[in-house]
């Protein structure tokens, strides 16, 4: 294994620099895109060598582009209509999933290129048959793959190009190692590409050698980077409830065109968006226990902007990419400051920018300081004067920024008497296999 940064080169200031097909070149000027990001500059030319890559690059800077464009020119410049799957791009959900589908669509219009979609809750029997028909490019998520390769097809042997987005994730535990059965049935003389926004710690670098030859690595992003483009904001709150009064102060009257709201749970999500729809907010809620067709209702009416309002897990902390979202609020704060640069990111892409905010009790106080450390960032402590609370933060603050005195006896007995009503809705599923407290398993 080799690895080196790649330093800057010569940049590549319009798309055309890339010689890539005209097919592309043409959907690309259809769209509007005309300059390429800092990561495509950098990223396309590199992945046409044809050499592994993992490319790091901050959330909302272009990835998709970066890895869909080389990879597609690949494919088209070397037509080979019966090698089977040629592109694997494999992404932790299927929301995800579903989006890099519609835009691969989107730049394949014109050729006659398939791009074929794999993911749970679709039906099974088309995706079968969609790797029997060397579909060309596939995008899935793992748990789909995994199950149709129990068949007696060997639909990866010629796979020229895999993908890892939202890398870091894919190769966490509970989902490396479905990825690296894939991996073994895909051709050992493929590229490999990882792409995501927090890929540069220690223990992605790990996998990627299992996984990955002589690589090198495109960083353009650390995970201490300031984000002006994102203002970040905490309000100090004294409980449950009262984080969810200043929640539904916050929807109406902050000015956004969406709004994305994370719980740390599926069954507290559900919890938050009813009193804010029965007051008369556009919200709706989206989390893993959902059925497959109510998943892509929901970001359907969220996108569309039928509803301005998002109540949503971690599902929808990786990859997303929203028109309208000026506004992330946690809720809850999250469990490690890679998920928090991760839900934050859903705002401020591309060129825009975006405002989050974190609410925060005292109970959590010492997991956002940890956070704030991590990414070297101050969030702003903002207050609300219409809905102020006794909890003003710790007394006494350790040079770490955590509270002085470990967490009291006190405030563990308030947090079990805060639990959330467990509706009779919300526990039909018990018994069922049990699903982990945050929407992180592989789908
Ligand atoms: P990332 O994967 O880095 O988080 P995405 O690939 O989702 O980012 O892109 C973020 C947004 O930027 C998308 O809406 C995408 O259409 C837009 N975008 C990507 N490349 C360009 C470009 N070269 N010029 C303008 N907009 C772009
Ligand atoms: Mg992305």
């Amino acid at each position: 294994m080799t690895e080196t940064i790649v330093t800057p080169t010569i940049p590549l200031t319009n798309f055309t620099n890339f010689n890539l097909h005209s097919a592309l070149q043409e959907t690309l000027i259809k769209n509007g895109f005309e300059t390429p990001t800092l990561v495509q500059q950098r990223a396309i030319p590199a992945i046409l060598t044809r050499k592994d890559f993992l490319v790091s690059s901050k959330t909302g800077s272009g990835k998709t582009l970066a890895f869909l464009l080389p990879t597609l020119h690949h494919l088209l410049i070397n037509p080979n209509y019966y090698a089977g799957v040629r592109a694997l791009v494999l992404v932790p959900t299927r929301e995800l999933a579903q989006q890099i589908f519609l835009q691969c669509q989107q730049l394949l219009e014109g050729t006659s290129l398939k791009v074929g979609l794999v993911t749970g809750g679709e039906d099974f029997k088309k995706q079968q048959n969609l790797l029997r028909k060397n579909t060309p490019i596939v995008i899935a998520t793992t748990g789909r793959v995994l199950e149709l390769l129990t068949l007696d097809t060997a639909p990866f042997e010629n796979l020229e190009t895999l993908i890892l987005d939202e890398a870091d994730r894919m190769l966490d535990m509970g989902f490396s190692d479905d990825v690296l059965t894939i991996a073994k049935q895909c051709s050992e003389n493929r590229q490999t590409l990882l792409f995501s926004a927090t890929l540069t710690h220690i223990g992605v670098l790990k996998m990627a050698d299992k996984l990955l030859k002589h690589y090198e690595l495109i960083a353009l992003n650390t995970l201490r980077d300031e984000l002006p483009h994102i203002q970040q904001q905490i309000v100090l709150a004294d409980d449950n409830a009262h984080k969810q009064q200043l929640l539904a102060w916050l929807l109406k009257n902050e000015t956004f065109e969406k709004a994305l709201v994370f719980s740390n749970s599926r069954i507290q999500a559900t919890a938050l968006c009813d009193p804010l729809r029965a007051s008369g907010v556009r919200a709706t809620v989206l989390h893993g226990d959902m059925d497959q067709k109510e998943r892509q209702r929901v970001m359907k009416l969220f996108r569309d902007g039928v509803v301005n309002v998002l109540v949503a897990t971690d599902l929808a902390a990786r990859g997303l990419d929203i028109k309208g979202i000026q506004i992330v609020i946690n809720f809850e704060v999250p469990r490690n400051g890679i998920n928090y640069l991760h839900r934050i990111g859903r705002t401020g892409r591309s060129d825009e920018t975006g405002v989050t905010i974190t609410l925060v009790k005292h109970t959590e106080w010492n997991l956002m300081a940890g956070i704030e450390r991590f990414l070297r960032q101050n969030f702003i402590r903002r207050t609300v004067k219409e809905l102020a609370g006794k909890y003003q933060g710790p007394k006494k603050l350790k040079a770490s920024g955590k509270t002085v005195g470990g967490k009291l006896k006190v405030e563990k007995k308030k947090e079990k008497a805060e639990k959330v009503k467990v509706r009779h809705r919300d526990q039909k599923n018990i018994g069922k296999r049990r699903a982990p407290s945050s929407d992180f398993k592989p789908e």
